[in-house]
């Protein structure tokens, strides 16, 4: 097994830059990276800017099995297999009541080594992602700020940048390219000046999360499980991941206003208070440390009302995000980039950049989207139990499996809503609705 260490401290930090690029990715998360490597194999000129150093931290650190094939397609999955990132073969639901649930092996469901799957550090993963741009021809430079997009008329037509440097001193710069695809998560920074950015009004949460070194693991293929329990009267749930070197990842997330109420309890005491609702969670951290202080994030459930344009185009959480509770992040960041790199490099055969012919995949993708979506709904939903759904319609735990595997994008996947009914709020309804689900 090797150990993906941060060896390569912030390799791309002093990368000089030209002025003009065939595309420019901003931002060098999974999405930014993974359409950089995509772009940049087919002889594409790249530019890459992330404004972090890498490796950087980020939360968001339990992948989905339908990873597999853009890691396949990047070469990355020799890496990953010999990597120390644990091995993720199922999600485990434990209720409000405490009843720890079958888990949802995906093996059993479709037996292919695709379905398993890893927790992963983040600011490994996404250097290693980061890499295997550079080494395919993409030009990366961290330490780079995206003060702006340019615009003429309609049309984005480059970025202005400060590319930091301590020792010679900042540089604002303007970057000129065909086109600009932006990744920079949730800054979002084309949806953010275009005022298109809408927060989902339905998903008002908090978050806070922590490390815990030594907390209690299952055994065999069950120790790199996702765990993902309820607290007593569904005021909040907790995510347990575990991580390499002993160290577990524990989220705990619910409505905004009770997870930050404003009334000077520090995030310690709200992560305790909700603790102390979850025997399951307590019994596994009792023996643990913690590492570091509580992170905290909030009102990170949005979509772009507008994701492609002329010249530009969103991927990623620059596109849109639903919810942490099924690890849906990555993937679908993955996802659209890949699917955004084709459309681009089609665009380019065909001599049509055009924003219909960049924006292609956006129904599918916002389709995919819509299942996690709905599903997440469910799970709020507060007189909604998947184990009574279950027994009723038994026959639909498989469309379940496919949607935890983040298989959201097969036709027919989305039959398994017919039948929850009223608990599934129409897709379009937190537009205007002023209900958030507890
Ligand atoms: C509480 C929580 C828990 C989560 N848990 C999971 C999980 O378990 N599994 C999962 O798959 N997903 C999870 N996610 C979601 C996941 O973290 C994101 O969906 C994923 O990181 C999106 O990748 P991205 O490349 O689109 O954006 P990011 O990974 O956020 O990358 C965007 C990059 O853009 C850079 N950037 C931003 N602004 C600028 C600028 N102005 N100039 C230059 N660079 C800029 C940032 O530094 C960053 O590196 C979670 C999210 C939250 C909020």
């Amino acid at each position: 097994m090797i150990q993906i260490s941060p060896s390569t401290q912030c390799p791309y930090m002093k990368t000089p830059v030209q002025d003009q690029y065939d595309v420019l990715v901003l931002g060098g998360g999974p999405a930014g990276a993974t359409c950089a490597a995509l772009l940049a194999e087919k002889g594409k000129r790249v530019l890459l800017l992330e404004r972090g150093l890498t490796p950087r931290f980020h939360v968001g650190e339990s992948l989905l099995p339908k990873c597999y094939p853009t890691l396949k397609r990047l070469g990355l999955l020799e890496t990953m297999k010999q990597s120390a990132f644990p091995k993720k073969y199922s999600v485990q639901f434990v209720t409000e009541m405490g009843k720890v649930t079958k888990p949802f092996y995906f093996d059993e469901y479709i037996p292919h080594e695709s379905s398993q799957t890893w927790q992963v550090e983040r600011g490994d993963f996404d250097s290693l992602l980061l890499s295997k741009a550079a080494e395919n021809g993409a030009v990366i430079r961290t330490n780079a700020h995206i003060m702006d997009v340019l615009f003429e008329g309609q049309r984005a037509v480059g970025v202005k940048v400060k590319l930091k440097d301590p020792e010679a001193g900042d540089e604002v710069r303007e970057i000129r390219a065909d086109l600009t695809v932006d990744a920079t998560g949730q800054s979002a920074v084309i949806a953010t000046r275009l005022g298109v950015k809408k927060s989902d009004p339905l998903l008002k949460k908090g978050t806070i999360w922590g490390y815990f070194e030594n907390a209690l693991r299952d055994e065999g293929r069950d120790e790199g499980a996702t765990i993902i329990m309820q607290t007593a009267g569904k005021s909040s749930w907790f995510w347990y991941i575990p991580l390499s070197n002993n160290i577990v990842s524990v989220g705990c997330t619910g409505s905004m206003n009770y997870m930050f109420a404003g009334d000077g309890t520090t995030p310690a005491e709200v992560f305790n208070r909700e603790l102390a609702k979850c025997p399951e969670m307590q019994r596994r951290l009792e023996p643990s440390t913690q590492h570091g202080d509580f992170k905290t994030t909030k009102d990170f459930s949005y979509r772009a009302q507008q994701t492609v344009g002329e010249g530009w185009v969103l991927i990623g959480d620059a596109f849109g995000f639903i919810d942490p509770v099924y690890s849906s992040g990555v993937l679908l960041a993955m996802a659209s980039a890949e699917m955004a790199a084709d459309a681009i490099l089609d665009g380019y055969e065909k001599n049509d950049l055009s924003p219909e012919q960049l924006g292609r995949w956006n129904d599918n993708y916002t389709a995919g989207l819509e299942n996690f979506k709905r599903l997440v709904y469910a799970f709020y939903a507060p007189q909604f139990s998947f184990g009574d759904f279950f027994k009723e319609y038994p026959e639909y735990r498989n469309h379940m499996t496919d949607i935890l595997m983040g298989d959201v994008f097969k036709p027919g996947v989305d039959e398994i809503f017919d039948k929850m009914g009223d608990v599934i709020p129409p897709s379009d309804v937190g537009e205007e609705s002023e209900t958030v689900i507890a």
